[in-house]
């Protein structure tokens, strides 16, 4: 027999499904009909999903002719697999545009050496973080800088949009910040001695130097001044293509896709190779 209390609650639920598309009252969250621009329901009705990607970062995305390699490449490759989604397309991004062509519906998820900050979040959600990395310094070899803390007074690039345009600010006010459109820039700025250094994340400065062709003449100064865990961003409000992002990435981590593709960029005898300072936690089942 339903109770007055029981009839209430059944409406309250009934009322529920309605308006919010779901009342689970099992503990398991019903699957509600799929709001309009809802990415997940498109995508993986589609199995095919546009990805923003680095194409002159080296080694997260690199794109040689039409075909693009780096880190960040072959994770995206993993996750669309492991979604079910066999159609990837990548399109190119900056560090100054990938927020832009996120919001502008350009690409569903970008996955471009990009951290997670809190500033970002005002503009776009993240997934969990799936790689982390921290700044430092590239400077020619007779360079006298050693560390941050000799460039007072002197020039620092930076790409625009990056972390590093506002690290600069912070951890040497008296550094004069050059900003470059691109990582291409940015090195062919320290290069031509346009400026005294620059400063991006340690891994990309790296992969900046051994891709310049005269690897000896550059060297990194200091150790990694702040921390840079990376996300896959994607757009606000659509939270069933963020769970299902962060759902897979672990699942990446559990099956050791995710240990096979950093061995494969920088594990012993890789193309990079060196110790990566991260490890995830996924949440329970
Ligand atoms: N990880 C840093 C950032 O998100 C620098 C690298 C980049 O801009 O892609 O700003």
């Amino acid at each position: 027999m339903t109770t007055t209390f029981g009839r209430l609650l059944l409406l309250a639920c009934a009322t529920a499904v309605m308006l919010l598309g779901g009342c689970g009252g099992d503990g398991r969250e019903a699957a509600g009909p799929a709001p309009a621009g809802d990415i997940f329901a498109r995508v993986m009705q589609a199995k095919k999903v546009r990805i923003g990607v680095k194409a002159d970062t080296p080694p997260f995305g690199v794109k040689k002719g039409e075909y693009y390699s780096g880190f960040d490449i072959d994770i995206a490759q993993a996750l669309a697999h492991q979604m079910g989604i066999d159609d990837v397309e990548f399109v190119p991004v900056t560090s100054a545009t990938r927020s832009d062509q996120l919001v502008a519906g350009e690409v569903d998820m970008v996955i471009a050496s990009m951290t997670i900050t809190r500033y970002r979040m005002r503009r776009v959600d993240f997934s969990i973080p799936y790689f982390q990395d921290g700044q430092s310094l590239l400077v020619k070899t007779a360079s006298p800088i050693q560390t941050y803390q000799d460039l007072g007074g002197r020039s620092v690039g930076a790409v625009k949009g990056s972390t590093t345009q506002f690290y600069m600010r912070q951890i040497s006010p008296d550094a004069k910040v050059v900003l470059f459109a691109d990582f291409k820039a940015l090195l062919a700025g320290l290069e031509a001695g346009d400026v005294d250094a620059i400063s991006s994340d340690q891994v990309i400065l790296l992969g900046l130097r051994k891709n310049s062709g005269h690897p000896a003449d550059l060297r990194i100064a200091g150790a990694r001044f702040t921390t840079e865990p990376y996300g896959v961003a994607v757009p606000q409000n659509q939270s069933r293509w963020r769970n299902a992002i962060d759902v897979a990435l672990m699942e990446l981590w559990e099956n050791r896709r995710w240990h096979t593709i950093a061995e494969t960029w920088f594990g012993a005898g890789a193309p990079y190779e060196m110790e990566i300072p991260f490890s995830m936690t996924p949440v329970p089942r």
